[in-house]
Protein backbone atom coordinates (compact mmCIF):
# COMPACT_ATOMS: atom_id res chain seq x y z
CA UNK A 1 0.00 0.00 0.00
CA UNK A 2 1.27 3.63 -0.57
CA UNK A 3 1.35 6.48 2.03
CA UNK A 4 -1.12 8.25 0.48
CA UNK A 5 -3.19 4.82 0.13
CA UNK A 6 -2.48 4.34 4.06
CA UNK A 7 -3.11 7.93 5.28
CA UNK A 8 -6.61 7.27 3.39
CA UNK A 9 -7.36 4.37 5.11
CA UNK A 10 -6.72 5.91 8.34
CA UNK A 11 -9.04 8.78 7.73
CA UNK A 12 -12.04 6.48 6.55
CA UNK A 13 -11.60 4.86 9.90
CA UNK A 14 -10.52 7.02 12.62
CA UNK A 15 -12.11 10.96 11.07
CA UNK A 16 -9.88 13.39 9.73
CA UNK A 17 -5.83 13.90 11.21
CA UNK A 18 -4.76 16.99 12.78
CA UNK A 19 -1.84 18.45 10.47
CA UNK A 20 0.73 17.17 12.86
CA UNK A 21 -0.15 13.60 12.08
CA UNK A 22 0.01 14.32 8.44
CA UNK A 23 3.06 16.03 8.81
CA UNK A 24 4.90 14.06 11.24
CA UNK A 25 3.81 10.60 9.05
CA UNK A 26 4.80 12.25 5.84
CA UNK A 27 8.19 13.48 7.03
CA UNK A 28 9.26 10.23 9.07
CA UNK A 29 7.03 7.10 8.50
CA UNK A 30 9.89 4.42 8.81
CA UNK A 31 9.09 2.92 5.48
CA UNK A 32 7.76 5.64 3.39
CA UNK A 33 8.65 8.74 5.13
CA UNK A 34 10.31 11.69 3.32
CA UNK A 35 13.78 11.86 5.76
CA UNK A 36 13.30 8.66 6.61
CA UNK A 37 13.94 7.06 3.04
CA UNK A 38 16.27 9.62 1.41
CA UNK A 39 18.75 12.64 1.87
CA UNK A 40 16.91 15.36 0.29
CA UNK A 41 20.41 17.99 0.16
CA UNK A 42 21.79 19.81 -2.48
CA UNK A 43 21.54 20.75 -6.17
CA UNK A 44 20.08 17.26 -7.46
CA UNK A 45 17.84 16.94 -4.40
CA UNK A 46 14.99 19.00 -3.44
CA UNK A 47 16.50 21.75 -1.31
CA UNK A 48 19.78 22.93 0.07
CA UNK A 49 20.60 24.66 3.70
CA UNK A 50 23.25 26.85 5.00
CA UNK A 51 25.54 24.85 6.09
CA UNK A 52 25.66 23.35 2.53
CA UNK A 53 26.25 26.09 0.63
CA UNK A 54 29.33 27.48 2.62
CA UNK A 55 31.87 25.80 4.92
CA UNK A 56 32.26 29.24 6.37
CA UNK A 57 28.43 28.95 8.24
CA UNK A 58 29.74 26.38 10.35
CA UNK A 59 32.90 27.53 10.79
CA UNK A 60 31.58 30.60 11.90
CA UNK A 61 28.98 28.45 14.42
CA UNK A 62 31.48 26.37 15.32
CA UNK A 63 33.81 29.75 17.08
CA UNK A 64 30.70 31.53 18.30
CA UNK A 65 29.79 27.97 20.25
CA UNK A 66 33.87 28.08 21.39
CA UNK A 67 33.65 31.72 22.41
CA UNK A 68 30.49 30.90 24.41
CA UNK A 69 32.26 28.07 25.93
CA UNK A 70 35.49 29.82 27.52
CA UNK A 71 32.93 32.64 28.54
CA UNK A 72 31.67 30.37 30.63
CA UNK A 73 35.49 29.15 32.12
CA UNK A 74 35.27 26.27 29.67
CA UNK A 75 33.76 23.40 31.57
CA UNK A 76 35.88 20.22 31.63
CA UNK A 77 32.66 18.33 30.03
CA UNK A 78 30.23 19.48 28.06
CA UNK A 79 27.97 18.32 25.12
CA UNK A 80 28.10 19.83 21.79
CA UNK A 81 24.88 19.14 20.44
CA UNK A 82 23.07 19.38 17.11
CA UNK A 83 19.15 18.29 16.46
CA UNK A 84 18.53 17.90 12.41
CA UNK A 85 21.97 17.70 11.81
CA UNK A 86 20.74 17.00 8.36
CA UNK A 87 24.31 15.24 6.26
CA UNK A 88 26.10 15.70 9.09
CA UNK A 89 28.24 18.92 7.17
CA UNK A 90 27.86 21.39 10.12
CA UNK A 91 29.19 19.69 12.63
CA UNK A 92 32.13 18.55 10.31
CA UNK A 93 32.94 22.40 9.98
CA UNK A 94 32.20 23.01 13.29
CA UNK A 95 34.76 20.57 14.71
CA UNK A 96 37.23 21.55 12.12
CA UNK A 97 37.37 25.29 13.03
CA UNK A 98 37.34 24.53 16.50
CA UNK A 99 40.24 22.08 16.54
CA UNK A 100 42.76 24.22 18.01
CA UNK A 101 41.12 25.89 20.49
CA UNK A 102 43.08 24.66 23.73
CA UNK A 103 41.03 22.11 25.31
CA UNK A 104 37.24 22.37 23.47
CA UNK A 105 37.59 18.98 21.66
CA UNK A 106 38.39 16.99 24.98
CA UNK A 107 35.92 18.73 26.47
CA UNK A 108 32.81 17.85 24.04
CA UNK A 109 30.80 14.95 23.21
CA UNK A 110 29.17 15.44 20.40
CA UNK A 111 25.51 14.50 20.49
CA UNK A 112 23.55 14.07 16.87
CA UNK A 113 19.63 13.97 17.81
CA UNK A 114 18.30 12.05 14.33
CA UNK A 115 15.15 10.49 13.37
CA UNK A 116 16.14 9.21 9.92
CA UNK A 117 18.30 6.18 9.49
CA UNK A 118 19.26 7.55 6.18
CA UNK A 119 20.58 10.75 7.55
CA UNK A 120 22.49 9.20 10.73
CA UNK A 121 24.31 6.87 8.24
CA UNK A 122 25.20 10.08 6.02
CA UNK A 123 26.65 11.75 9.17
CA UNK A 124 28.40 8.82 10.92
CA UNK A 125 30.56 9.57 7.31
CA UNK A 126 31.43 12.82 8.26
CA UNK A 127 31.26 12.86 12.23
CA UNK A 128 32.18 9.45 12.81
CA UNK A 129 32.75 9.98 16.77
CA UNK A 130 29.64 11.30 17.76
CA UNK A 131 27.00 10.15 19.62
CA UNK A 132 23.53 9.59 18.32
CA UNK A 133 20.16 10.31 20.09
CA UNK A 134 16.93 9.66 19.34
CA UNK A 135 15.05 12.48 21.09
CA UNK A 136 16.60 15.23 23.10
CA UNK A 137 15.88 14.36 26.59
CA UNK A 138 18.52 12.07 26.43
CA UNK A 139 20.90 14.25 26.34
CA UNK A 140 22.62 14.29 29.95
CA UNK A 141 22.83 16.52 32.81
CA UNK A 142 25.80 18.62 31.75
CA UNK A 143 26.55 22.13 30.18
CA UNK A 144 24.75 22.09 26.72
CA UNK A 145 26.32 24.23 23.44
CA UNK A 146 23.89 23.59 21.03
CA UNK A 147 23.22 24.69 16.93
CA UNK A 148 19.49 23.88 15.28
CA UNK A 149 19.68 24.71 11.79
CA UNK A 150 16.57 24.36 10.14
CA UNK A 151 15.50 21.34 12.77
CA UNK A 152 12.41 23.17 14.11
CA UNK A 153 10.83 24.21 10.72
CA UNK A 154 10.29 20.08 10.42
CA UNK A 155 8.51 19.82 13.44
CA UNK A 156 4.97 19.28 13.35
CA UNK A 157 2.52 21.94 13.62
CA UNK A 158 -1.20 22.36 13.89
CA UNK A 159 -3.54 25.27 12.53
CA UNK A 160 -6.72 26.97 14.38
CA UNK A 161 -8.46 29.13 12.14
CA UNK A 162 -10.28 32.37 14.77
CA UNK A 163 -13.98 32.07 14.85
CA UNK A 164 -15.53 34.76 17.22
CA UNK A 165 -13.99 33.60 20.71
CA UNK A 166 -13.24 30.28 19.88
CA UNK A 167 -11.19 27.99 16.97
CA UNK A 168 -11.75 25.69 14.40
CA UNK A 169 -8.61 23.26 13.55
CA UNK A 170 -7.65 23.30 9.97
CA UNK A 171 -7.30 19.26 9.85
CA UNK A 172 -6.72 16.69 6.67
CA UNK A 173 -9.78 14.36 5.36
CA UNK A 174 -11.25 13.35 2.49
CA UNK A 175 -12.73 14.85 -0.19
CA UNK A 176 -14.15 13.29 -3.55
CA UNK A 177 -11.59 10.56 -3.00
CA UNK A 178 -8.57 12.94 -2.29
CA UNK A 179 -6.53 14.30 0.40
CA UNK A 180 -8.25 17.46 1.40
CA UNK A 181 -8.18 20.25 3.92
CA UNK A 182 -11.21 20.35 6.03
CA UNK A 183 -12.70 22.41 9.81
CA UNK A 184 -13.87 21.24 12.87
CA UNK A 185 -16.84 23.23 14.95
CA UNK A 186 -15.46 25.90 16.59
CA UNK A 187 -14.49 25.45 20.23
CA UNK A 188 -12.21 27.59 22.34
CA UNK A 189 -8.90 26.47 23.22
CA UNK A 190 -7.45 27.40 26.39
CA UNK A 191 -3.53 27.42 25.04
CA UNK A 192 -4.78 29.81 22.08
CA UNK A 193 -6.56 32.62 25.23
CA UNK A 194 -3.71 35.18 24.34
CA UNK A 195 -4.12 35.28 20.87
CA UNK A 196 -7.63 36.40 20.97
CA UNK A 197 -6.04 39.72 21.68
CA UNK A 198 -3.47 39.99 18.38
CA UNK A 199 -6.09 38.16 15.85
CA UNK A 200 -9.41 38.68 13.95
CA UNK A 201 -12.36 36.40 12.58
CA UNK A 202 -11.00 34.25 10.37
CA UNK A 203 -6.94 34.61 10.76
CA UNK A 204 -4.64 31.47 11.14
CA UNK A 205 -2.41 30.63 13.93
CA UNK A 206 0.03 27.68 13.67
CA UNK A 207 1.41 25.94 16.79
CA UNK A 208 3.96 23.11 17.62
CA UNK A 209 4.24 21.26 20.38
CA UNK A 210 6.85 19.16 19.60
CA UNK A 211 8.92 22.51 19.03
CA UNK A 212 8.03 24.12 22.50
CA UNK A 213 8.52 20.08 24.04
CA UNK A 214 12.53 20.81 22.20
CA UNK A 215 13.08 23.86 23.62
CA UNK A 216 11.63 23.46 26.83
CA UNK A 217 14.51 20.74 26.81
CA UNK A 218 16.98 22.49 26.08
CA UNK A 219 16.34 25.54 27.91
CA UNK A 220 16.75 23.51 31.22
CA UNK A 221 19.57 21.94 30.39
CA UNK A 222 21.15 25.35 29.96
CA UNK A 223 19.14 26.72 32.89
CA UNK A 224 20.03 24.05 35.06
CA UNK A 225 23.74 23.33 34.07
CA UNK A 226 24.87 25.88 32.16
CA UNK A 227 25.62 26.46 28.03
CA UNK A 228 24.09 27.98 25.45
CA UNK A 229 22.01 28.08 21.75
CA UNK A 230 21.85 28.92 18.60
CA UNK A 231 18.03 28.47 16.66
CA UNK A 232 18.75 29.10 13.12
CA UNK A 233 15.37 29.09 11.04
CA UNK A 234 12.73 31.10 8.89
CA UNK A 235 10.15 32.47 10.50
CA UNK A 236 9.03 35.24 12.85
CA UNK A 237 8.29 36.17 16.68
CA UNK A 238 5.16 35.11 16.73
CA UNK A 239 3.16 32.67 14.21
CA UNK A 240 0.53 34.56 12.05
CA UNK A 241 -1.22 33.17 9.00
CA UNK A 242 -0.76 29.86 7.34
CA UNK A 243 3.12 29.12 6.59
CA UNK A 244 2.63 24.90 5.60
CA UNK A 245 4.47 24.41 2.66
CA UNK A 246 5.77 21.72 0.55
CA UNK A 247 8.65 21.62 -1.38
CA UNK A 248 10.16 19.64 -4.29
CA UNK A 249 12.73 20.00 -7.05
CA UNK A 250 12.99 23.40 -5.04
CA UNK A 251 9.67 23.82 -6.33
CA UNK A 252 6.85 24.87 -3.94
CA UNK A 253 3.94 22.02 -4.39
CA UNK A 254 1.13 21.20 -2.79
CA UNK A 255 1.53 19.92 0.36
CA UNK A 256 -1.13 16.68 -0.47
CA UNK A 257 -0.61 15.40 -3.75
CA UNK A 258 2.68 13.76 -2.93
CA UNK A 259 2.80 12.55 0.83
CA UNK A 260 6.49 11.37 1.75
CA UNK A 261 7.68 12.64 -1.20
CA UNK A 262 7.94 16.39 -0.93
CA UNK A 263 9.10 18.25 2.43
CA UNK A 264 6.77 19.54 4.56
CA UNK A 265 7.73 22.82 6.40
CA UNK A 266 6.74 25.66 8.37
CA UNK A 267 7.56 29.01 9.97
CA UNK A 268 8.66 29.28 13.48
CA UNK A 269 7.58 30.75 16.13
CA UNK A 270 10.55 32.19 17.74
CA UNK A 271 8.15 33.48 20.68
CA UNK A 272 6.95 30.22 21.89
CA UNK A 273 10.52 28.61 21.60
CA UNK A 274 11.75 31.68 23.90
CA UNK A 275 8.78 31.11 26.34
CA UNK A 276 9.12 27.19 26.48
CA UNK A 277 12.80 27.68 27.18
CA UNK A 278 12.30 29.76 30.97
CA UNK A 279 14.03 29.74 32.95
CA UNK A 280 16.83 30.04 30.34
CA UNK A 281 16.80 33.67 28.96
CA UNK A 282 17.03 34.20 24.99
CA UNK A 283 18.65 36.99 22.68
CA UNK A 284 17.18 39.02 20.24
CA UNK A 285 15.99 37.83 17.39
CA UNK A 286 18.39 38.54 14.54
CA UNK A 287 18.38 38.39 11.12
CA UNK A 288 21.13 35.69 10.10
CA UNK A 289 22.83 38.26 7.48
CA UNK A 290 23.41 40.78 10.82
CA UNK A 291 24.49 37.73 13.09
CA UNK A 292 27.18 36.52 10.29
CA UNK A 293 27.98 39.75 9.46
CA UNK A 294 28.91 40.30 13.57
CA UNK A 295 30.94 37.06 13.32
CA UNK A 296 33.23 38.55 10.89
CA UNK A 297 32.00 36.55 7.61
CA UNK A 298 33.10 38.90 5.56
CA UNK A 299 36.56 38.99 6.50
CA UNK A 300 36.49 35.07 6.36
CA UNK A 301 35.35 35.18 3.17
CA UNK A 302 38.09 37.45 1.98
CA UNK A 303 40.44 35.59 3.60
CA UNK A 304 39.53 32.85 1.72
CA UNK A 305 38.66 34.22 -1.45
CA UNK A 306 42.82 35.12 -1.56
CA UNK A 307 43.70 31.69 -1.88
CA UNK A 308 41.57 31.04 -4.50
CA UNK A 309 41.19 31.52 -8.48
CA UNK A 310 37.68 31.40 -10.32
CA UNK A 311 35.11 29.71 -10.81
CA UNK A 312 35.52 29.00 -6.95
CA UNK A 313 36.60 32.77 -6.32
CA UNK A 314 32.79 33.25 -7.86
CA UNK A 315 31.04 30.76 -5.68
CA UNK A 316 32.38 31.56 -2.68
CA UNK A 317 31.06 35.40 -3.33
CA UNK A 318 28.20 34.29 -4.47
CA UNK A 319 28.02 31.67 -1.31
CA UNK A 320 28.63 34.65 1.05
CA UNK A 321 25.71 36.75 -0.72
CA UNK A 322 23.25 34.33 -0.31
CA UNK A 323 23.64 33.28 3.59
CA UNK A 324 23.90 37.07 4.14
CA UNK A 325 21.72 39.38 1.72
CA UNK A 326 18.50 40.59 2.52
CA UNK A 327 16.66 39.24 -0.79
CA UNK A 328 18.55 35.80 -0.36
CA UNK A 329 19.25 34.17 3.36
CA UNK A 330 20.15 36.87 5.23
CA UNK A 331 16.34 38.59 6.21
CA UNK A 332 14.46 35.45 6.06
CA UNK A 333 16.39 33.20 8.18
CA UNK A 334 16.63 34.44 11.81
CA UNK A 335 18.85 33.60 14.92
CA UNK A 336 17.65 33.23 18.59
CA UNK A 337 20.30 32.41 21.38
CA UNK A 338 19.48 30.60 24.24
CA UNK A 339 21.97 31.16 27.56
CA UNK A 340 21.63 30.99 31.76
CA UNK A 341 20.70 33.64 33.87
CA UNK A 342 23.97 35.19 35.15
CA UNK A 343 25.83 34.54 31.22
CA UNK A 344 26.38 36.55 28.22
CA UNK A 345 24.63 36.26 25.21
CA UNK A 346 26.42 33.54 22.39
CA UNK A 347 28.68 35.93 20.03
CA UNK A 348 26.89 37.51 17.19
CA UNK A 349 23.52 38.29 19.44
CA UNK A 350 22.23 40.89 21.88
CA UNK A 351 20.54 40.62 25.08
N1 LIG B 1 20.43 20.92 9.86
C1 LIG B 1 20.56 20.32 8.55
C2 LIG B 1 19.29 19.58 8.07
C3 LIG B 1 17.97 20.27 8.14
S1 LIG B 1 16.64 19.24 7.55
C4 LIG B 1 21.03 21.36 7.56
O1 LIG B 1 20.99 22.51 7.89
O2 LIG B 1 21.42 20.99 6.44
C5 LIG B 1 15.87 18.65 9.01
C6 LIG B 1 16.63 17.60 9.78
O3 LIG B 1 15.87 17.28 10.96
C7 LIG B 1 16.86 16.28 9.08
O4 LIG B 1 18.11 15.78 9.49
C8 LIG B 1 15.71 15.42 9.61
O5 LIG B 1 15.90 14.04 9.45
C9 LIG B 1 15.70 15.86 11.05
N2 LIG B 1 14.45 15.62 11.80
C10 LIG B 1 13.20 15.93 11.42
N3 LIG B 1 12.31 15.63 12.39
C11 LIG B 1 13.05 15.14 13.44
C12 LIG B 1 12.73 14.66 14.75
N4 LIG B 1 11.48 14.64 15.18
N5 LIG B 1 13.75 14.25 15.54
C13 LIG B 1 15.03 14.27 15.11
N6 LIG B 1 15.39 14.73 13.88
C14 LIG B 1 14.42 15.14 13.05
Amino acid sequence: MTLTDRLMARIATDGPMTLADYMSTCLLDPTDGYYATRDPFGVAGDFITAPEISQMFGELIGLALAQAWIDQGSPARFSLAEPGPGRGTLMADILRATARVPGFRDAAEVHLIEASPVLRAAQAQRVPDAIWLDHLDALPAQPLFLVANEFFDALPIRQFQRDGEGWRERVVGLSDGVLALGLTDPAPLAMLADRLDDTRDGDVVEVSTPAQDAARIIGSRIAGHGGAALIVDYGGWTSFGDTFQAVQAHQPVDPFATPGAADLTAHVDFAALAQAAQPALHSKLTPQGVFLERLGISNRAQALAKGLSEPARETLISAHRRLTHPAEMGDLFKVLGLYAAGSTPPPGLTA
